[in-house]
Protein backbone atom coordinates (compact mmCIF):
# COMPACT_ATOMS: atom_id res chain seq x y z
CA UNK A 1 0.00 0.00 0.00
CA UNK A 2 2.87 2.30 0.85
CA UNK A 3 3.94 2.45 -3.20
CA UNK A 4 0.63 3.49 -3.76
CA UNK A 5 0.59 6.68 -1.33
CA UNK A 6 4.40 7.46 -2.61
CA UNK A 7 2.92 7.31 -6.60
CA UNK A 8 0.16 9.54 -4.73
CA UNK A 9 2.25 12.19 -3.26
CA UNK A 10 4.35 12.70 -6.12
CA UNK A 11 1.20 13.37 -8.84
CA UNK A 12 -0.23 15.86 -5.64
CA UNK A 13 3.27 17.54 -5.23
CA UNK A 14 3.60 17.89 -8.97
CA UNK A 15 0.34 18.94 -9.53
CA UNK A 16 -0.14 21.45 -6.50
CA UNK A 17 3.41 23.29 -7.07
CA UNK A 18 2.73 22.92 -10.92
CA UNK A 19 -0.33 24.28 -10.59
CA UNK A 20 0.76 27.69 -8.98
CA UNK A 21 3.59 27.98 -11.38
CA UNK A 22 2.23 26.91 -14.20
CA UNK A 23 -1.10 29.11 -13.91
CA UNK A 24 1.44 31.98 -12.99
CA UNK A 25 3.02 31.51 -16.39
CA UNK A 26 -0.67 31.35 -17.68
CA UNK A 27 -1.52 34.10 -16.25
CA UNK A 28 1.50 36.15 -17.72
CA UNK A 29 0.85 34.88 -21.24
CA UNK A 30 -2.19 35.71 -21.44
CA UNK A 31 -1.48 39.09 -20.59
CA UNK A 32 1.41 39.25 -22.43
CA UNK A 33 1.13 36.63 -25.86
CA UNK A 34 4.54 35.10 -24.80
CA UNK A 35 4.87 32.15 -26.73
CA UNK A 36 7.13 30.35 -25.10
CA UNK A 37 4.39 29.81 -21.92
CA UNK A 38 1.62 28.43 -23.85
CA UNK A 39 2.66 24.41 -23.58
CA UNK A 40 3.10 25.00 -19.96
CA UNK A 41 -0.03 26.93 -19.57
CA UNK A 42 -2.07 23.95 -21.01
CA UNK A 43 0.07 21.25 -18.97
CA UNK A 44 -0.70 22.77 -15.65
CA UNK A 45 -4.32 23.09 -15.35
CA UNK A 46 -3.55 19.06 -17.36
CA UNK A 47 -1.54 17.81 -14.37
CA UNK A 48 -3.59 19.44 -11.83
CA UNK A 49 -6.98 17.76 -12.98
CA UNK A 50 -5.03 14.51 -12.82
CA UNK A 51 -4.77 14.98 -9.04
CA UNK A 52 -7.91 15.95 -8.04
CA UNK A 53 -9.27 13.31 -10.10
CA UNK A 54 -7.25 10.89 -8.25
CA UNK A 55 -8.20 13.09 -4.98
CA UNK A 56 -11.93 13.06 -5.46
CA UNK A 57 -12.86 10.01 -7.41
CA UNK A 58 -10.65 7.35 -6.42
CA UNK A 59 -9.56 5.13 -3.07
CA UNK A 60 -5.86 7.26 -3.23
CA UNK A 61 -7.70 10.39 -1.87
CA UNK A 62 -9.42 8.41 0.53
CA UNK A 63 -5.81 7.10 2.02
CA UNK A 64 -3.98 10.73 1.64
CA UNK A 65 -7.05 12.07 3.40
CA UNK A 66 -6.72 9.35 6.36
CA UNK A 67 -2.65 10.42 6.98
CA UNK A 68 -4.05 13.93 6.87
CA UNK A 69 -5.86 13.14 10.18
CA UNK A 70 -3.22 11.35 11.63
CA UNK A 71 -0.61 13.90 11.32
CA UNK A 72 -3.23 16.48 12.12
CA UNK A 73 -4.09 14.39 15.31
CA UNK A 74 -0.29 14.21 16.12
CA UNK A 75 -0.07 17.89 15.59
CA UNK A 76 -2.58 19.79 17.07
CA UNK A 77 -4.21 17.32 20.20
CA UNK A 78 -6.32 19.90 20.80
CA UNK A 79 -7.44 21.15 17.28
CA UNK A 80 -5.52 23.82 15.23
CA UNK A 81 -7.61 26.77 16.83
CA UNK A 82 -9.36 27.46 20.02
CA UNK A 83 -13.31 27.57 18.98
CA UNK A 84 -15.76 29.93 20.18
CA UNK A 85 -18.99 28.81 20.46
CA UNK A 86 -22.12 31.04 19.81
CA UNK A 87 -25.10 30.37 22.36
CA UNK A 88 -28.73 31.50 21.75
CA UNK A 89 -32.05 30.85 23.40
CA UNK A 90 -32.23 27.24 22.97
CA UNK A 91 -29.42 26.91 20.75
CA UNK A 92 -26.11 26.18 20.64
CA UNK A 93 -23.52 25.98 18.08
CA UNK A 94 -19.71 24.92 18.45
CA UNK A 95 -17.00 24.79 16.11
CA UNK A 96 -14.78 21.51 16.01
CA UNK A 97 -11.62 22.56 14.64
CA UNK A 98 -10.36 19.29 12.70
CA UNK A 99 -7.56 18.44 10.15
CA UNK A 100 -4.96 21.48 9.97
CA UNK A 101 -7.75 24.05 9.11
CA UNK A 102 -11.17 22.43 8.56
CA UNK A 103 -14.33 23.52 10.61
CA UNK A 104 -16.69 20.59 11.47
CA UNK A 105 -20.34 22.27 13.75
CA UNK A 106 -22.20 20.94 16.30
CA UNK A 107 -25.38 22.37 16.12
CA UNK A 108 -27.31 21.79 19.28
CA UNK A 109 -31.10 22.08 20.37
CA UNK A 110 -30.40 22.53 23.67
CA UNK A 111 -34.07 21.84 25.16
CA UNK A 112 -34.18 18.48 23.72
CA UNK A 113 -29.99 17.74 23.63
CA UNK A 114 -30.90 16.66 19.90
CA UNK A 115 -27.48 17.34 17.46
CA UNK A 116 -26.55 18.21 13.91
CA UNK A 117 -23.20 17.63 12.83
CA UNK A 118 -22.37 19.82 9.23
CA UNK A 119 -18.85 17.86 7.80
CA UNK A 120 -17.54 15.76 10.09
CA UNK A 121 -13.85 15.70 8.80
CA UNK A 122 -12.75 13.93 11.66
CA UNK A 123 -14.83 11.45 13.83
CA UNK A 124 -12.73 11.09 16.80
CA UNK A 125 -12.94 15.14 17.32
CA UNK A 126 -16.76 15.04 16.58
CA UNK A 127 -17.40 11.81 19.43
CA UNK A 128 -15.28 13.66 21.89
CA UNK A 129 -17.35 17.01 21.68
CA UNK A 130 -21.12 14.59 21.00
CA UNK A 131 -20.00 12.62 24.40
CA UNK A 132 -18.80 16.11 25.97
CA UNK A 133 -21.82 17.66 25.76
CA UNK A 134 -24.13 14.73 25.91
CA UNK A 135 -25.80 14.81 23.19
CA UNK A 136 -27.81 12.36 20.60
CA UNK A 137 -26.31 12.70 17.11
CA UNK A 138 -29.62 13.10 14.92
CA UNK A 139 -28.37 13.66 11.88
CA UNK A 140 -24.96 14.80 9.67
CA UNK A 141 -25.27 17.57 6.88
CA UNK A 142 -22.78 17.43 4.42
CA UNK A 143 -21.58 20.22 2.07
CA UNK A 144 -19.83 18.29 -0.49
CA UNK A 145 -17.92 14.81 -1.33
CA UNK A 146 -14.26 16.04 -0.34
CA UNK A 147 -12.63 14.21 2.08
CA UNK A 148 -12.06 16.97 4.38
CA UNK A 149 -15.78 17.31 4.76
CA UNK A 150 -17.43 13.83 4.57
CA UNK A 151 -14.74 11.45 5.68
CA UNK A 152 -15.99 11.17 9.03
CA UNK A 153 -19.57 9.90 7.99
CA UNK A 154 -19.29 6.34 7.74
CA UNK A 155 -17.67 6.21 11.46
CA UNK A 156 -20.23 8.37 12.82
CA UNK A 157 -22.64 5.73 11.50
CA UNK A 158 -21.18 2.90 12.79
CA UNK A 159 -20.90 4.76 16.02
CA UNK A 160 -24.58 6.38 16.32
CA UNK A 161 -26.17 3.66 13.78
CA UNK A 162 -29.72 5.74 14.04
CA UNK A 163 -28.11 9.22 12.66
CA UNK A 164 -29.37 10.01 9.22
CA UNK A 165 -26.86 11.56 6.53
CA UNK A 166 -28.01 14.37 4.20
CA UNK A 167 -26.40 16.31 1.40
CA UNK A 168 -27.04 16.39 -2.56
CA UNK A 169 -26.68 13.22 -5.04
CA UNK A 170 -24.72 15.08 -7.13
CA UNK A 171 -21.81 14.71 -5.05
CA UNK A 172 -20.94 10.99 -4.35
CA UNK A 173 -21.45 11.41 -0.21
CA UNK A 174 -20.29 8.58 1.92
CA UNK A 175 -23.44 6.83 3.66
CA UNK A 176 -25.63 9.16 2.13
CA UNK A 177 -29.27 7.91 3.16
CA UNK A 178 -31.31 11.13 2.77
CA UNK A 179 -30.67 12.43 -0.96
CA UNK A 180 -31.46 16.84 -0.98
CA UNK A 181 -32.83 18.90 -3.77
CA UNK A 182 -32.27 22.58 -3.91
CA UNK A 183 -34.41 24.44 -1.07
CA UNK A 184 -35.35 21.14 0.92
CA UNK A 185 -35.75 21.22 4.57
CA UNK A 186 -34.48 18.94 7.12
CA UNK A 187 -36.05 19.71 10.10
CA UNK A 188 -34.43 18.29 13.36
CA UNK A 189 -36.67 18.92 16.50
CA UNK A 190 -36.84 23.03 16.56
CA UNK A 191 -33.58 23.18 14.22
CA UNK A 192 -34.87 23.50 10.86
CA UNK A 193 -32.19 23.90 8.13
CA UNK A 194 -33.14 24.71 4.62
CA UNK A 195 -30.51 23.24 1.73
CA UNK A 196 -29.55 25.40 -0.86
CA UNK A 197 -28.13 23.95 -4.18
CA UNK A 198 -24.71 25.89 -4.36
CA UNK A 199 -22.66 24.14 -7.10
CA UNK A 200 -19.25 25.29 -8.32
CA UNK A 201 -16.62 23.93 -5.88
CA UNK A 202 -18.07 20.27 -6.56
CA UNK A 203 -21.57 19.52 -9.34
CA UNK A 204 -23.43 19.11 -6.06
CA UNK A 205 -22.22 21.05 -3.48
CA UNK A 206 -24.56 22.31 -1.02
CA UNK A 207 -24.71 24.72 1.54
CA UNK A 208 -27.00 25.13 5.23
CA UNK A 209 -29.12 27.84 6.50
CA UNK A 210 -30.31 27.08 9.74
CA UNK A 211 -33.20 29.35 10.76
CA UNK A 212 -32.49 31.27 13.86
CA UNK A 213 -36.37 32.79 14.97
CA UNK A 214 -37.29 29.79 17.44
CA UNK A 215 -34.12 30.63 19.10
CA UNK A 216 -34.68 34.21 19.10
CA UNK A 217 -31.68 34.64 17.16
CA UNK A 218 -30.06 35.40 13.75
CA UNK A 219 -30.23 32.76 11.10
CA UNK A 220 -26.73 30.39 10.76
CA UNK A 221 -25.15 29.78 6.74
CA UNK A 222 -22.76 26.87 7.13
CA UNK A 223 -21.05 27.48 4.05
CA UNK A 224 -18.79 24.49 3.30
CA UNK A 225 -16.43 25.22 0.75
CA UNK A 226 -18.78 28.03 -0.95
CA UNK A 227 -17.88 30.70 1.30
CA UNK A 228 -15.31 31.51 3.51
CA UNK A 229 -14.35 34.33 5.12
CA UNK A 230 -13.35 37.04 2.88
CA UNK A 231 -12.74 34.10 0.44
CA UNK A 232 -14.87 31.47 -1.82
CA UNK A 233 -13.49 27.81 -2.80
CA UNK A 234 -11.81 26.84 -5.63
CA UNK A 235 -13.90 26.59 -8.80
CA UNK A 236 -13.28 22.46 -9.26
CA UNK A 237 -16.44 21.37 -10.99
CA UNK A 238 -17.82 24.61 -12.60
CA UNK A 239 -17.54 27.34 -14.30
CA UNK A 240 -17.53 31.04 -12.90
CA UNK A 241 -21.10 32.11 -14.18
CA UNK A 242 -21.77 28.54 -11.98
CA UNK A 243 -19.79 29.80 -9.26
CA UNK A 244 -21.31 33.38 -9.47
CA UNK A 245 -24.78 32.16 -8.91
CA UNK A 246 -24.12 30.29 -6.44
CA UNK A 247 -22.50 32.95 -4.36
CA UNK A 248 -25.50 35.32 -5.44
CA UNK A 249 -27.76 32.68 -3.49
CA UNK A 250 -25.52 33.62 0.20
CA UNK A 251 -24.99 37.18 -0.99
CA UNK A 252 -29.15 37.33 -0.77
CA UNK A 253 -29.51 36.05 2.76
CA UNK A 254 -30.57 38.61 5.49
CA UNK A 255 -27.08 41.00 6.20
CA UNK A 256 -27.08 39.40 9.91
CA UNK A 257 -26.83 36.02 8.94
CA UNK A 258 -23.93 34.43 10.64
CA UNK A 259 -21.34 32.84 8.73
CA UNK A 260 -19.86 29.23 9.33
CA UNK A 261 -17.19 28.40 6.33
CA UNK A 262 -15.72 25.15 6.24
CA UNK A 263 -12.40 26.69 6.47
CA UNK A 264 -9.87 29.03 8.80
CA UNK A 265 -8.89 30.40 5.74
CA UNK A 266 -9.60 34.23 6.85
CA UNK A 267 -5.73 35.56 7.64
CA UNK A 268 -4.49 34.98 4.20
CA UNK A 269 -7.85 35.86 2.10
CA UNK A 270 -8.18 39.19 4.48
CA UNK A 271 -4.33 39.45 3.39
CA UNK A 272 -5.40 39.11 -0.23
CA UNK A 273 -8.31 41.32 -1.11
CA UNK A 274 -5.94 44.09 0.87
CA UNK A 275 -3.84 43.85 -2.04
CA UNK A 276 -7.14 44.87 -4.19
CA UNK A 277 -8.55 47.27 -1.96
CA UNK A 278 -5.98 48.73 -0.27
CA UNK A 279 -8.01 51.89 1.25
CA UNK A 280 -11.23 49.63 2.21
CA UNK A 281 -11.56 51.19 5.87
CA UNK A 282 -13.60 48.04 6.71
CA UNK A 283 -11.24 45.09 5.52
CA UNK A 284 -8.84 47.04 7.04
CA UNK A 285 -10.33 47.09 10.75
CA UNK A 286 -11.25 43.04 9.93
CA UNK A 287 -7.72 42.51 8.69
CA UNK A 288 -6.55 43.85 12.27
CA UNK A 289 -9.26 42.03 14.39
CA UNK A 290 -8.04 38.91 12.56
CA UNK A 291 -4.47 39.12 13.06
CA UNK A 292 -5.24 39.33 16.75
CA UNK A 293 -7.03 36.46 16.84
CA UNK A 294 -4.71 34.13 15.13
CA UNK A 295 -1.74 34.95 16.74
CA UNK A 296 -3.79 33.96 20.42
CA UNK A 297 -4.90 30.98 17.77
CA UNK A 298 -8.60 31.97 17.81
CA UNK A 299 -11.15 31.00 15.65
CA UNK A 300 -12.49 34.08 13.40
CA UNK A 301 -15.79 32.35 12.78
CA UNK A 302 -18.66 33.90 12.63
CA UNK A 303 -18.51 36.59 10.30
CA UNK A 304 -21.88 37.85 9.03
CA UNK A 305 -23.01 37.76 5.59
CA UNK A 306 -23.55 42.06 5.50
CA UNK A 307 -19.97 42.29 7.28
CA UNK A 308 -18.64 39.47 4.34
CA UNK A 309 -20.25 41.92 1.28
CA UNK A 310 -18.31 44.68 2.42
CA UNK A 311 -14.87 43.42 2.47
CA UNK A 312 -15.25 40.24 0.44
CA UNK A 313 -13.89 40.28 -3.38
CA UNK A 314 -15.63 37.56 -4.10
CA UNK A 315 -18.78 39.10 -3.32
CA UNK A 316 -18.07 42.18 -4.87
CA UNK A 317 -17.32 41.95 -8.36
CA UNK A 318 -20.18 44.40 -9.33
CA UNK A 319 -18.13 47.11 -7.38
CA UNK A 320 -16.18 49.63 -9.42
CA UNK A 321 -12.99 48.82 -7.28
CA UNK A 322 -12.93 45.42 -7.38
CA UNK A 323 -13.26 45.60 -11.62
CA UNK A 324 -10.80 47.96 -11.27
CA UNK A 325 -7.61 46.45 -9.42
CA UNK A 326 -8.85 43.33 -12.28
CA UNK A 327 -7.86 45.85 -14.73
CA UNK A 328 -11.62 44.97 -16.55
CA UNK A 329 -14.40 46.97 -18.25
CA UNK A 330 -17.50 46.16 -19.11
CA UNK A 331 -17.86 45.93 -22.56
CA UNK A 332 -20.58 47.25 -24.76
CA UNK A 333 -24.08 45.62 -24.58
CA UNK A 334 -21.95 42.76 -22.40
CA UNK A 335 -24.44 40.75 -20.08
CA UNK A 336 -23.71 42.72 -16.65
CA UNK A 337 -23.84 38.66 -15.20
CA UNK A 338 -21.26 37.56 -17.98
CA UNK A 339 -19.10 40.59 -16.57
CA UNK A 340 -19.51 40.09 -13.20
CA UNK A 341 -18.66 36.63 -13.79
CA UNK A 342 -15.64 37.71 -15.77
CA UNK A 343 -14.27 39.46 -12.96
CA UNK A 344 -14.95 36.55 -10.71
CA UNK A 345 -12.51 34.40 -12.86
CA UNK A 346 -9.41 37.03 -12.61
CA UNK A 347 -10.32 37.67 -8.72
CA UNK A 348 -10.18 33.48 -8.45
CA UNK A 349 -7.32 33.27 -10.82
CA UNK A 350 -5.10 35.75 -8.76
CA UNK A 351 -6.45 34.28 -5.78
CA UNK A 352 -5.15 30.93 -7.19
CA UNK A 353 -1.63 31.86 -7.52
CA UNK A 354 -1.09 33.81 -4.35
CA UNK A 355 0.53 32.70 -1.71
CA UNK A 356 0.68 34.85 1.75
CA UNK A 357 3.69 35.46 3.86
CA UNK A 358 2.19 33.81 7.22
ZN1 LIG B 1 -13.87 20.98 -0.95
Amino acid sequence: MAWLLWIWALVTALAVSGRRALSYAFYRCKNRQHSLLMPMAVAGPLLFRIGYNLYAHTRLGYLLYKRQVKKARQRYPQGHSIPQPVEFNGLKILPIPVLSDNYSYLVIDTDSNSAVVVDPSDPLAVQRVIQEEKVTLEAILCTHKHWDHSGGNTALRRWYGSCRVYGSSFDNIPELTDPLTDKEAVVIGRLNFKALFTPGHTLGHMVYVLDGKPFEGPSSLFSGDLLFLSGCGRIFEGTPETMLASLDIAADLAEDTLLWPGHEYALECLMFASLLEAENPILKQKLQWVNQQRLEKRSTCPSTIGEEKQYNPFLRTHCKEIQEAMDLQRQREEDWDNFRARVLKEVRLRKDVYKANL
